[in-house]
């Protein structure tokens, strides 16, 4: 009777111990112990997970408990010396063969996998689908195939590669094997092709929620001076970042321009030959340069796990791109930050390329996308919202605490810009809606250019009836008019501006017009608005100690020439910093560090610790996570709610009495619960729910609510109801914590 369930614990039991002594993590992360426990279970496995979220362990774990070889389809021949590296650093038997071996190399290698000293064997697809290839692989026992970067197989997916659709040959080749595919990108078009074309058998789906709460977001006015960006980058000094440029001279400019101010940088673009390239990669990986400037050229499988920020200097070209490069930010959960520069030229500029592609269709989608960009970077809601509603993710909350409009909701002012826009809208209908924003404009401010006179578009009534406002202000107006609506722009007919039908009923209806804009940044309000750092909060003493324990991760990563975060990643030197092992079983405790590298490096990061100790006696333990949540904010906002709450309202009666939105409400609340307002979820949540719900948490964690759902009962709760009892869960969690710190 009990077998089944004493081998299900037993499975459970081996999983761990190999999480702990190879990887040296104490803990899964969600959704990687039910992906291990199906792979191991011999069934066909998809995975869809976020960057940074724990993939790799997906298959890695896997090949270390099944009898046989497994193999791995990576993209990027580049990118498998690192991987198989970090792997062989934390002691699993793990080669690639590749084009870049000799033949006498690579006939080494096939000899071990045979004789069974491989567990896992990297391979870009085109090889893997020779004849040879497939007859080696045959004698080889193997257990598992894993498909990584999956989305590469369809056309559907933005980084289609031929190489990839050969795969479809690996189920008829290897009936029995079963197949783990794996993403961070694919939308239903693109999973349903992924799972035709592997022709996975009843696949589970494992999908987690695609919000990075590490990263935060930001969107800054673009200057030609660059102060703003210079600034951001200055708060990093040391620290690695990307910073993506429009176009190939940008990413020269600016390099240079940050080797004028001291940093180390290099360009990275289509336009560099192959060899500079991968040398210039290497020199980031490896923290030789702190910033690479790039072109989207610049892109997959970037491994770096310690890229503190991503900066986007032209606008991108759609959301699905700028969302996953932003993902290479602070795939180790440390605090990293996203900013994209955005100024009054770029959508003109992006709609002069748009307007050069030759099929309409590629035009029409072009643009939407575009339109999809500015309106991100136009946006005074959520950005993170905004952001996660294009993968149709079900994050619902209203503000994240962790982007530039949660954080500083004062920055949006709403103006009443009636007047203004009525003339905007009549001069539009005067030039027939045939002309572009800077004609519109030129007009309204009764210019005299040749283009002006040559229309005779000074005869007409609304010549120069705009002139006392500013160009750059009329500019700023008709922007906010098409992103509200009101106005669309053409881009068939060279950018013309449109009226829509709601432009015209509220022009002929003499309503109102409230539009949203953007204080300009003001010096006073930057401090606050700050997105926290990998080391913020930490004393003094302990981020120098971190800094110490960089170099010599950097000594070492030189000595055996492999990139830094293979011989530690940044949270675990945080950990270290802050936990302060003084011998090897507790330097063995610490995040990160497995049986493998307590034995190569152990030692001399305790020597390293304890001779900083020798000279700062003072320095303290810090008991500090990484923050998986971050509740939304204690807002003069969130507090009026508080006090318009009277005992046996529900959130629709708060919502009622406070003239605001349900969902507002609901996010007032759960700002509320986080931060000890109320000592109970009870009043919103049945309180038969509450422990299951709780319980459900302390298994996913609280990072994504997805996961959470799915371990429930079908419809057991809504998503409100889990907000609420993560808030609630969140506030016992710190009060633990600050429980723990003291009792130190
Ligand atoms: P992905 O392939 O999904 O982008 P990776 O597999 O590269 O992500 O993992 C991202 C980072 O998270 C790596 O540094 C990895 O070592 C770390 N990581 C993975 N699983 C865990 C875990 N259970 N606990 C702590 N860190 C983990
Ligand atoms: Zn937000």
């Amino acid at each position: 009777m009990n077998t089944d369930t004493e081998t299900m614990n037993t499975a459970e039991t081996t999983m761990h111990q190999m999480l702990r002594r190879y990887f040296g993590y104490q803990q899964f992360r969600p959704l990687q112990q039910e992906v291990i426990g199906d792979v191991m279970a011999g069934n066909d496995t998809f995975v869809l997970m976020p960057t940074g979220g724990g993939k790799s362990l997906c298959y890695q774990i896997p090949s270390l408990l099944l009898p046989g070889l497994t193999v791995v389809v990576s993209p990027l021949i580049a990118l498998m010396k690192d991987q198989v590296d970090g792997l062989t650093a934390a002691g699993v038997p793990a080669t690639f063969i590749n084009s870049t071996l000799d033949a006498a190399e690579a006939g080494r290698r096939k000899q071990q996998v045979l004789s069974g000293q491989i567990k896992l064997l990297y391979v870009a697809p085109e090889r893997l689908v020779l004849p040879d290839f497939l007859a080696l692989l045959n004698r080889a026992n193997v257990s598992l195939v894993a498909i990584d970067e999956a989305h590469c197989i369809s056309e559907w997916g933005h980084d289609f590669r031929v190489e990839y659709r050969r795969l479809t040959i690996l189920r008829e080749k290897f009936p029995t094997v079963p197949i783990i595919a794996l993403t961070a990108t694919a939308n239903e078009r693109v999973q349903q092709d992924i799972l035709q074309q592997l022709q996975l058998r009843n696949a589970k789906l494992h999908r987690a929620g695609f919000n990075r709460p590490n990263l935060s977001y930001a969107v800054k006015q673009k200057t030609t001076s660059l102060v703003s960006l210079f600034q951001i980058v200055e708060q990093h000094r040391g620290e690695s970042g990307i910073i993506y440029c429009g176009s190939r001279a940008r990413t020269e400019k600016l390099t240079e321009q940050l080797h004028d101010r001291g940093y180390r940088a290099l360009p990275y673009h289509a336009g560099l030959d192959r060899e500079t390239r991968t040398s210039n990669q290497e020199a980031f990986d490896r923290d030789d340069v702190e910033i690479i400037c790039a072109t989207i050229a610049f892109g997959m499988g970037i491994d770096k796990s310690n890229v503190r920020y991503i900066i986007h200097y032209d606008l991108p070209k759609n959301i699905m791109g700028y969302y996953q490069e932003t993902g290479r930010a602070g795939r180790d959960g440390l605090p990293s930050e996203c900013v994209l520069f955005y100024g009054q030229g770029d959508r003109a500029k992006q709609m002069q390329f748009i307007s050069e592609k030759p099929d309409p269709n590629d035009r029409a989608v072009a643009i939407q996308q575009l339109n999809e960009m500015v309106a991100y970077a136009e946006a005074s809601q959520c950005r993170r919202a905004l952001l996660l509603h294009h993968f149709s993710d079900d994050y619902t909350a209203t503000n994240c605490g962790n982007c530039d409009n949660c954080l500083s909701p004062n920055a949006i002012e709403t103006v009443d810009a009636t007047r203004q826009a009525q003339m905007l809208m009549s001069c539009v209908i005067r030039l027939q809606e045939r002309f572009g924003v800077a004609h519109v404009v030129d007009v309204l401010r009764g210019s005299g250019a040749a283009k002006i006179l040559n229309y005779r578009h000074n005869l007409l009534p609304t010549y120069g009836i705009g002139e006392a406002t500013s160009k750059s202000e009329w500019m700023w107006l008709a922007r906010a008019m098409v992103t509200a609506g009101y106005l669309n722009q053409d881009a068939e007919s060279f950018n013309a501006l449109r009226m829509t039908q709601l432009g015209r009923e509220v022009l002929r209806n003499r309503q109102t017009i409230m539009l949203q804009r953007r204080r300009e940044e003001s010096s006073g309000r930057q401090e606050r608005e700050r997105s926290p750092r990998a080391t913020s909060g930490l004393p003094e003493h302990n981020i120098e100690l971190f800094q110490r324990l960089r170099q010599l991760r950097k000594r070492i990563a030189d000595q055996e020439q492999v990139p830094a975060y293979i011989v530690f990643g940044d949270n675990t030197l945080i950990a270290m910093a802050t936990r302060l092992p003084r011998t090897l079983e507790e330097m063995r405790m610490v995040s990160g560090v497995g049986e493998m590298k307590t034995k190569r490096y152990g030692t001399v990061f305790l020597e390293a610790i304890a001779e900083f100790f020798h000279e700062q006696p003072n320095i303290e333990k810090v008991e500090r996570s990484i923050p998986d949540f971050v509740p939304p904010e204690l807002s003069a906002m969130v507090l009026a709610t508080l006090h318009a709450y009277r005992p046996g309202m529900d959130p629709q009666d708060i919502a009622t009495a406070r003239q605001i939105a349900k969902s507002t409400v609901m996010a007032h609340l759960e700002s509320l619960v986080a931060h000890g307002k109320f000592d109970t979820v009870a009043p919103f949540v049945s309180p038969e729910k509450i422990e299951p719900i709780r319980a459900a948490f302390r298994r996913n964690g609280l990072a994504a609510l997805r996961p959470v759902m799915d371990d429930l009962p079908a419809d057991f709760a809504t998503w409100d109801e889990l907000r609420l009892v993560r808030a609630d869960e969140y506030r016992k969690q710190q009060t633990n914590r600050q429980a723990i710190t003291e009792a130190y």
